[in-house]
């Protein structure tokens, strides 16, 4: 077996100008997500099934979830089977990375170069998607061709998965796939899902906090500054109430685990505002969302109906009846909810198994951990399907001059060439 990891890394190796060719073909086509005004992941996956239409894979499907709001009507999901030496029979890992893209943000920031438009420079290729999720999309794509022109059969059957809807909640993706097409999946598949990590590769992320955005929509009565008893300042009711949430909220889920990095539970207020255009208008309206990221141990249930309740309080305590309508209004919207699935155990298969050939390969120790959520490991966990968050990243993903660097995106496709073998 050793000899063998050899002559896989050294054909892995050999491929680093080709992985850079095809990362840079694949960023050119920009996939965003129609949640984020583009038109969806279409071309890129008909280019990714352009380049490897001649591999020896022993099966490639297509799922398209539909979406008319996307080109051609579709999200599509790509799986791109190759067999291990047990043909069918062999254990399975899977290795999912993402299509899309989130969108580049102030454009005046690229001054590498411009977000489509990929460019080499000191080892690293620049560009939107390059790291997030590129590297690892192309990283395994090559740790499986080197097995191909080897003519290895790896102890496991590897199932490249290209997801569409990362980026934008899943629903046209991996979420859609195992509502749809459950019998794709196996409760002892092993999963690997690189889009995530540290710089040094040494972090296994097999929690997460479970997440949700509320937003808060508090009505009053505008009325002129001057004159403030004759309305109801929605401004002052939405910030005395988001005092007391994020105040109340801290004090009664500060529970530590050490586990996460932060260790405790977080609630920031985020975005905010209100329609007030002039210094001398008391708003009738106004928003606060608050973005909480929450330890698994409680239940989201009972943050929103803590929430509910605080803002019983002080409807309370600013009721005031005006032209009819008691007043103010405190509206609670759910903007995203993701309830934290049970981690995936520290001692499961897929966690020692990279831990091992980070140690054998790399010489480094990897350590387990949980993060602030959003990846669709969850997916998997919730289905009791043990999954793991790795990749070695710079951790430039969403930022302007996103870069992968090269040497990355090499070295992690031998880490994955060696799961399917050891
Ligand atoms: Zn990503």
């Amino acid at each position: 077996m050793q000899m063998n990891m050899e002559a896989v890394f050294r054909e892995i190796e050999s491929f680093r100008d080709e992985m850079v060719n095809t990362l840079i073909e694949l960023i050119k086509i920009p996939a965003i997500s129609p949640d984020s005004g583009g038109e969806g992941e279409y071309d890129k996956a008909q280019k990714l099934l352009e380049i490897i239409k001649d591999w020896p894979f022993d099966k490639i499907e297509r799922y398209d979830a539909p979406d008319p709001r996307a080109k051609n009507g579709v999200r599509p999901n790509i799986l791109a089977y190759y067999y291990g030496e047990q043909g069918e029979e062999s254990p399975r890992l899977w290795i999912l990375t993402h299509l899309d893209v989130v969108p580049p943000g102030d454009l005046s920031k690229w001054t590498v170069t411009k977000p489509f438009e990929p460019v080499v420079k000191d080892g690293k290729v620049y560009g939107r998607g390059s790291e997030d999720n590129g590297q690892s999309l192309v990283a395994s794509l090559y740790a499986v061709r080197a097995l191909m022109n080897l003519g290895i059969r790896p102890k496991r059957t590897i199932i490249l998965a290209f997801v569409s809807d990362e980026e934008t909640g899943s629903k046209y993706g991996i979420e859609w796939l195992m509502k749809n097409h459950p019998e794709l999946f196996k409760k002892d598949d092993l999963v690997l899902v690189p889009d995530g990590g540290n710089e040094e590769g040494t972090f296994i992320e097999i929690a997460e906090k479970s997440i949700l955005w509320m937003k808060i929509k508090v009505k009053g009565k505008q009325v002129h500054a001057s004159m403030p008893g004759l309305g109801l300042n929605a401004h002052r009711v939405a910030i005395d109430y988001a005092k007391a949430l994020d105040d109340f909220l801290h004090e009664k889920y500060n529970a530590r685990d050490e586990l996460f990095d932060p260790p405790e539970s977080t609630f920031e207020p985020t975005m905010g505002g209100n329609p007030s255009d002039a210094p001398n208008i008391a708003p009738g309206e106004h928003e606060v969302v608050f973005d909480c990221r929450v330890l698994p141990q409680y239940k989201l249930d009972e943050v929103l109906s803590d929430a509910q309740d605080l803002a019983e309080k002080v409807k309370e305590k600013y009721k005031k009846e005006i032209e009819g309508k008691v007043l103010p209004e405190i509206e609670i919207e759910v903007l995203q909810r993701l309830d934290a699935p049970a981690p995936t155990p520290k001692d499961s298969e897929i966690v020692k198994l990279l831990q091992r050939a980070i140690r054998e390969f790399r010489g480094k120790e990897a350590k387990v951990g949980g993060i602030g959520g959003g990846t669709f490991a969850a997916y998997f966990r919730r289905l009791r399907i043990p999954a793991v968050v790795w990749a070695t990243l710079d951790e430039t993903a969403h930022q302007p001059n996103e870069y992968a660097k090269i040497e990355n995106m090499v070295e992690d496709a031998k880490i994955m060439a060696a799961l399917a073998l050891l």
